[in-house]
């Protein structure tokens, strides 16, 4: 889609996957005691009272997944972790990551 006006384009922003923190880097500061295990790692699920260390983090991608089924969250990445923790929409767990840029 084209604008219909070349140069008057609305200041705008977009996501910026390449700008979003490492998973070990992003995982090891929302997570207590996360504990790495080759390409896992794992900690308690912050998204329900959970006793043990029920949430597994992918840290190539930053998948996780809850492996309690009552909770069962679970998520594509860091992205999806902080809009689902903090309430978040797109947007603004973008900017919360510093993976939001602003073109003029
Ligand atoms: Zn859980």
């Amino acid at each position: 889609m084209r604008y219909p006006m070349a140069g008057m384009k609305p200041k705008r922003g977009h996501f910026d996957r390449a700008h979003l923190p490492d998973p070990l880097t992003y995982y090891a500061t929302e997570l207590e005691r996360l504990r790495p295990a080759g390409l896992n790692a794992s900690a308690r699920c912050p998204f329900h009272d959970d006793a043990h260390p029920s949430l597994t983090v992918n840290l190539a991608t930053g998948a996780f997944r809850c492996h309690v089924p009552e909770c069962g969250a679970h998520g594509r990445g860091v992205l999806d972790f902080h809009m689902a923790r903090y309430g978040f929409g797109f947007v603004a767990a973008a900017k919360a990551l510093g993976a939001w840029s602003t073109t003029q």
